[in-house]
């Protein structure tokens, strides 16, 4: 049942109010990852008319992988990229304004929220949906640029199953390292945790699991230098007491290297205005979008330092879309 209007009036009602440089919206969208797309599906059948700024990255995180297995609805996988086509083509279809764009400067003081792109072109929007992801860290390493995609990983639970029954080694001493060398430890043959300090950071808990895990090892005091392989990774070289007496150079076989020293929230252009955590994560109500500003409203990765998987993204972004409606309604 449609009950939404049909696509040549909605793209009517579209038309822009453009004064110079300035357009004002109802309702805008920052990233084209699974939540802003998700929220631009929503918030365009709400006859919201949305404009999504895409960022650099159009698609988000997911255009840099190839299976997506674990996203409900494609029985047989999917490409990363091919599936966040899919969303913005969906998004079109009920007559989302799609962009290229890069917020570059925000200012959240007024009744209407003003967001500056490429330094240029300013929105004032009434509502405001910030779904700009967050950025794994890696160690810097040109073999993880080489092997991206082919070995290389900063996501367990994505990209875990593809190494069942093999070798593989994770990088970090924290929550989210002792997290995927646990999970992983589940599916693989073994499990180095490499860890540059002779402590873990993680919580007494996660130390707990890790330590009675069998098939994991920790290799304490270890730096990656290297991964090499022939059509992927094979193994990878590391410092062993790096600078100190007793430094020795320790190679590794192993099929998949995972990333888990920590994520990057793509928050900073908001933090003048929009509360975050220590590390950067946008705060939310729980159980809603909703962040310190009345009409701003946050989904997706940029918000969630715990789960970070396309389908918890495109459920906030769904959230943020509902939360913007009725933030609205109650303005008229
Ligand atoms: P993102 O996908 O990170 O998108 C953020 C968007 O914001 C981008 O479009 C970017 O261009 C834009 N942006 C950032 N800053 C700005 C700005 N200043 N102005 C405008 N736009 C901006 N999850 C799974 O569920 N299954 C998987 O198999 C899986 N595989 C993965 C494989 C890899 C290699 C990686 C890195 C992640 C994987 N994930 C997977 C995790 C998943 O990709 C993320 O949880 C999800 O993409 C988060 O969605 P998001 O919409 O919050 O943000
Ligand atoms: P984190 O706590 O910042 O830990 C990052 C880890 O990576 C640290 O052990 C750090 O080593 C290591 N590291 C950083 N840079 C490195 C490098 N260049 N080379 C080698 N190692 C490097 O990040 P996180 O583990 O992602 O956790 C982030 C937040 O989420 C934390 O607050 C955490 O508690 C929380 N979290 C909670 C859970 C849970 O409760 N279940 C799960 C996941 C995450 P050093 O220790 O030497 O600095």
């Amino acid at each position: 049942m449609d009950m939404f209007k049909p696509l040549d009036r909605q793209k009517d009602a579209q038309n822009p109010v453009i004064t110079e440089n300035i357009e004002n919206v109802r309702c805008l969208i920052i990233g084209s990852g699974p939540a802003g797309y998700t929220a631009a599906i929503y918030a365009s059948r709400a006859n919201l008319n949305p404009v999504l700024y895409t960022g650099l990255q159009m698609g988000g995180q997911l255009t840099t992988t190839t299976e997506v297995d674990n996203y409900p609805g494609y029985p047989d996988g999917i490409t990363g990229p091919q599936m966040m086509e899919d969303f913005k083509k969906q998004a079109e279809r009920f007559g989302a304004d799609i962009r290229f764009g890069i917020a570059s400067s925000v200012d959240f003081s007024g009744k209407k929220h003003k967001v500056t792109f490429d330094d240029k072109k300013m929105i004032e929007a009434d509502a405001v949906i910030i779904a700009t992801g967050a950025t794994a860290k890696y160690l810097g390493l040109e073999s993880e640029i080489k092997y991206a995609g082919m070995g290389v990983s900063a996501c367990a639970t994505c990209d875990g199953f593809f190494f069942k029954g093999k070798d593989v080694a994770v990088v970090g001493g924290g929550d989210t390292a002792a997290e995927e060398a646990t999970y992983l430890a589940g599916l693989c043959r073994k499990v180095y945790l490499i860890v540059r300090r002779d402590i873990l950071r993680a919580s007494k808990t996660m130390q707990d699991k890790v330590f009675k895990t069998k098939n994991i090892e920790i290799l304490w005091e270890h730096q990656t230098v290297d991964l090499f392989g022939e059509n992927g990774v094979e193994g990878a070289t590391l410092i062993k007491k790096k600078g100190l007496s007793g430094e020795e150079i320790v190679k590794i076989k192993i099929d998949g290297f995972f990333l888990a020293i920590g994520h990057t929230p793509n928050s900073e252009v908001f933090k003048k205005f929009i509360e975050t955590d220590q590390v950067g994560y946008i705060v939310t109500v729980p159980g809603t979008s909703k962040t310190n500003i009345a009409g701003v409203f946050a989904a997706g990765d940029v918000q969630d330092s715990h789960y970070r998987q396309a389908v918890t993204a495109a459920g906030s972004g769904c959230i943020a879309a509902i939360d913007a409606e009725r933030y609205l309604s109650e303005l008229k």
